[in-house]
């Protein structure tokens, strides 16, 4: 029988950062994925390394601390992740948002954010293609982008360099608990003998859990993505809408239409190819990863009336990714209490790129035991914030049955 310290499963973002912060540390580490680095959530998504669509307290005091790793990283990786620390805006349109934007802009300061807010020929001097008819926006120097897919490639290839082992096309079957403690990984190819399990599996996380016993509250919540012809440089740093960050956090106060029941909100950046990223929505369609003619008019109709330059460009695809949806928003991270050895790193919703690098770091220092280096009160972040949650509840308020795989 194999045998290796830690089994990663998932060779995502946080499965692949994970593996090579523990195989760093000196760990012998395994991933184990099904199909392919990057096949999931984190070869589906944007680009987007933002600190103003976090909510100020722990979820931004996360990604901060996420942010000053990657300038490190990019210099340490082979591979040029294209990370750029080129500012982001949210576009406000109206006199409501301008409101709303303005109290979540003074929560962010405190929590140590550089962000202000512009008025309408300010942002439009930094934004030239956008509508006249905007109000305004924020600004954050901070803000910055990075390529998901090199970044989950950069990761693993690295890890593979501290010496991890990596089992593509190499499914998780069970996992073997002995007196309460982790024993092995039963994997479509063997098992694997090991101390510790990490459950990096994004929205299937639930699915990995029930193999020992444990309640996991994540559910997949759709984001569909147009891709455009490459274009000469239309848009700078990355830029959503004040309607994508309620979208995100409060999408009861979106009211009853059908952009609002597809969470339709502005995420717009460019690629270092010029193709332009238009998205999207926070759909809950259970696991179905397909796009929508429906969804894909929406976000056309709503980009358009920001951005009018983009009538006259040409899509040349679209695709739909699943965010690992947790029931507070923030990610699940930590050694689960009754199963010894079993830790779960998921549930990152629509941050897990951007908080790939501190989830890598923090896990690797549970493993390892050591005190947190960062002052972030990581209890907080553990499963066991949502006992007493009905999660069945959860699940069919979002309508999640009938779609599991
Ligand atoms: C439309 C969209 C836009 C987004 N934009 C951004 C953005 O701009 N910035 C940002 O920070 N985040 C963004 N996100 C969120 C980000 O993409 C996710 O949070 C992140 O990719 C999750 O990574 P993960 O490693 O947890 O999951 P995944 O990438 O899904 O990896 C999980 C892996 O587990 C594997 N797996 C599952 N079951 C098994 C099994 N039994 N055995 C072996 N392997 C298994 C799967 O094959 C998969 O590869 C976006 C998401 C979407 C959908």
């Amino acid at each position: 029988m194999r045998s290796s310290d830690v089994v990663v499963i998932g060779g995502g973002v946080i499965g692949c950062s994970v593996a090579y912060h523990l195989a760093k540390k000196g760990f012998t580490v395994a991933i184990v994925e099904r199909e392919d680095i990057a096949s999931g959530t984190s070869g589906a998504c944007d680009k987007a390394v933002l600190l103003q669509s976090k909510n100020p307290g722990l979820h931004l005091k996360l990604a901060l601390e996420s942010i000053k790793l990657f300038p490190d990283l990019q210099k340490e990786f082979d591979i040029n992740i294209q990370y750029k620390n080129n500012g982001g805006m949210i576009v406000v349109q109206t006199p409501q948002q301008w409101e709303v934007m303005r109290e979540f802009v003074l929560r962010q300061k405190n929590t140590g954010l550089e962000v202000e807010l512009l008025d309408r020929e300010k942002a439009l001097e930094r934004q030239p293609a956008f509508s006249k008819d905007i109000a305004g926006s924020t600004c954050c120097p901070m803000d910055g982008e990075v390529n998901p897919i090199y970044l989950t490639l950069a990761f693993k290839r690295a890890a593979e360099k501290h010496g991890a082992r990596i089992f593509l096309h190499t499914e998780v079957k069970g996992i073997k608990v002995e007196n309460g403690e982790v024993h092995s990984v039963i994997t479509s190819e063997g098992e694997i003998k090991t101390q510790f399990v990490v459950n990096a599996c994004g929205v299937y996380a639930p699915h990995i859990g029930r193999m020992v016993g444990v309640d996991i509250p994540i559910i997949p919540r759709k984001g569909q993505i147009i891709v455009t012809e490459p274009v000469p440089p239309l848009i700078h740093g990355d830029v959503n809408c004040a309607r994508y960050i309620t979208a995100k956090f409060r999408p009861d106060l979106l009211g009853n239409s059908e952009d609002a029941r597809l969470g339709v909100g502005l995420s717009l950046g460019q690629t270092e190819n010029g193709n332009l990223l238009i998205g999207g929505t926070r759909e809950f369609a259970g696991y179905d990863r397909r796009t929508t003619h429906r969804a894909l008019r929406a976000i056309l109709k709503h980009a358009a009336s920001l951005v009018p330059a983009l009538k006259d460009i040409s899509i040349i695809r679209s695709f739909a990714g699943l965010r690992p949806y947790t029931p507070d928003g923030l990610p699940i991270l930590g050694e689960v209490e009754g199963v010894k050895g079993f830790v779960i790193a998921a549930g990152h919703e629509g941050d897990g790129i951007a908080l790939s690098p501190i989830t890598g770091k923090i896990i690797s220092e549970i493993i390892a035991g050591n005190l947190p280096s960062v002052d972030i009160d990581i209890s907080k972040l553990s499963l066991e914030r949502f006992k007493g949650l009905d999660t069945n509840g959860f699940r069919q308020i979002h309508n999640c049955y009938g779609f599991a795989v």
